[in-house]
């Protein structure tokens, strides 16, 4: 018998979600964490700390496909990029489900359709506590349920834009957020409204992520047992292939072996990549379930740029990111292919200039940022980026992760921005200053900021062109699962972790079953 019956390697949006779900069960269930927790300090909340000295980004190495080194904006601890993520908790469009023509390709349809989704996005906003309003968003899906919290509520200069882009026959939303927010209670709140939410840890832990909502309450089971500090280096397999037997973990720089019935790979989509590939026998001379050579391939990220409006009057606002518009999401009355979706982003500080841009900014007195802070809107601009087989995750000669990346959908990316930047006139801001941030930030995302990484092990019927079944089952691995968001065969241009979060708790529910552990839970049937 083995010593556990689940083991979940990675506790973030996709592992800390499939733990808490799994977790009423009884099961006895092994959360293995290559970080440690994220420690509970005044740093947390220092723009100089956490984009400056990069204080919560691990000190891995990666490599591009020249073998230049790299840092990757990666982050090791338990609830893994949730600790630092925006917490914009978007659902997929129903038609990012199905196959989309967009100006580099084509955006391959899913194995499931929007409506086996649905369940679980819902049963994932109800974990997450996401705060929105329905009916506002044009593209949105249709959902059974509403948002379990009112959306938060727009500051004065947001309000105004919001008004503005009304004004110009737009159709602005209440973007979905993440945060334990009570405006009608603020004595009571857990969330303070701060300006350091997106990209830096909840000092107070009121950022719905999956540390809080997901890895803490699972630990309130006893059958729950969480080991930080633990790198799964290997996994080892029966003489036919077909079954995990062991996971080969890195504990402190002691080698230990842990044994369960089913194991849950969920390292985030490059590690997990990794780690299969890292795990080649015999019987899976490529890298375990590679038999399609698919494990590292389709590698996505989205294709965005961070971009800065000057507005003419000052922007006060503290809690930027309440604002969203997808009326560009499938394209334009002239454009006929999709561009994507835009966003707000965390207030920008003359820290985060320094921080994103250290040369360019190390001669500029602290005036002159702190002026351009004081006047910027920051946006957040995705487009799709399309499964490309050439993008992919491979192994470097040392074992760590070499990543080739070339963008697509390049084209509708710029008619992004020119779009955003046509508006500006209606909406307070200078035309002409509507900049990539390459005055002060990286005009675009480098490879090494992997946030949205997605798409290394895709799902799929075909085991001739997928990793894992439709269950997140590998191919040709009885008992082996991937719930982080390895398993997107498309990204779609908004947020990845309500997905990632959502797809656990649908593969929790399969594991409960396969278990025999109890039935479907209440909360993915809320009507
Ligand atoms: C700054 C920032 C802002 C973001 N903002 C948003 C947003 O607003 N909305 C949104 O939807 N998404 C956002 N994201 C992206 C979102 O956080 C990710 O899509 C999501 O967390 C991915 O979930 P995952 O389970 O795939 O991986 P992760 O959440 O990264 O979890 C992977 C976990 O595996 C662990 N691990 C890795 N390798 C091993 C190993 N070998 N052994 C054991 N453990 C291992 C890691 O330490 C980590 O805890 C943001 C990300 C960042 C960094
Ligand atoms: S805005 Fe709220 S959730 Fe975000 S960091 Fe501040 S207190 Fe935490």
């Amino acid at each position: 018998m083995s010593d556990y019956d689940v083991i979940v390697i990675g506790s973030g949006a996709g592992g800390g979600t499939l733990v808490r779900h799994l977790a009423p069960s009884g099961k006895r269930i092994l959360l293995l964490e290559r970080g440690d927790w994220l420690p509970r300090e005044p740093q947390n909340w220092q723009a100089r700390d956490v984009f400056v000295e990069n204080r919560y980004v691990s000190d891995d190495t990666w490599y591009d496909e020249r073998g230049t080194a790299f840092q990757p904006q990666v982050h090791y601890c338990v609830g893994g990029a949730t600790k630092l993520y925006g917490a914009a908790l978007y659902r997929l469009r129903k038609e990012d489900f199905g196959e989309l023509r967009h100006h580099d390709g084509i955006s391959p349809a899913w194995p499931i359709g929007y409506e086996d989704m649905e369940p679980y996005y819902t049963a994932a906003e109800q974990l997450y506590q996401v705060h929105g309003a329905r009916g506002e968003d044009p593209t949105e899906p249709p959902a059974s349920a509403p948002y379990p919290f009112p959306a938060v509520s727009h500051e004065p200069r947001i309000q105004q834009l919001s008004d503005d882009l009304a004004g110009a026959g737009h159709q602005p939303f209440h973007a979905p957020c993440g945060v334990m927010l009570a405006e009608d209670d603020m004595p009571h709140s857990a969330c303070v409204r701060c300006a350091t939410c997106d990209g830096f840890p909840c000092l107070v832990h009121a950022k719905s992520d999956a540390e809080v909502l997901g890895v803490r309450p699972a630990l309130e089971h006893p059958n729950v047992t969480l080991v930080t500090n633990a790198e799964a280096v290997g996994l080892e397999t029966d003489d036919a292939g077909t079954t995990v037997t062991g996971v080969v973990v890195d504990r402190d720089g002691v080698t230990e072996t842990y044994r369960a019935d089913i194991v849950v790979v969920s390292c985030g989509a490059a590690n997990s990549a990794k780690l299969l590939l890292a795990s080649a026998t015999d019987a899976h001379p490529n890298g375990l379930a590679n038999g399609s050579d698919m494990v590292g391939r389709n590698y996505m990220f989205h294709n965005s740029q961070a971009v800065l409006a000057l507005s003419k009057e000052p922007n006060p606002t503290v809690f930027q990111k309440t604002l969203g518009l997808n009326d560009f999401y499938f394209g334009t009355d002239e454009i006929d292919y999709p561009l994507g979706n835009i966003q707000m982003v965390g207030k920008s500080s003359a820290e985060m200039y320094r921080g994103e841009k250290p040369l360019q900014t190390r001669f500029a007195p602290e005036w002159t940022l702190r002026d351009v802070a004081g006047h910027a809107v920051d946006f957040w601009l995705s487009t799709e980026d399309l499964p490309r087989l050439e993008n992919r995750v491979s192994l470097h000669r040392d074992g760590r992760v070499t990543l080739a990346y070339t963008s697509t959908n390049d084209e509708p990316k710029k008619q992004l921005f020119h779009e955003l930047k046509g508006l500006l006139g209606h909406l307070g801001m200078h035309r002409d200053h509507l900049m990539p941030r390459h005055a002060y930030l990286r005009n675009e995302i480098p490879v090494a900021g992997c946030a949205h990484q997605a798409g290394t092990c895709r799902f799929g019927r075909d085991p001739a062109t997928s990793v894992l079944n439709p269950d997140c089952r590998a191919h040709e691995v009885d008992n082996l699962y991937v719930v982080d968001t390895s398993f997107f065969p498309s990204i779609g241009a908004v947020n990845p972790a309500l997905t990632a979060m959502a797809n656990a708790v649908r593969v929790g529910d399969h594991l409960l079953e396969r278990l025999d552990a109890r039935p479907r839970p209440e909360a993915a049937h809320v009507a």
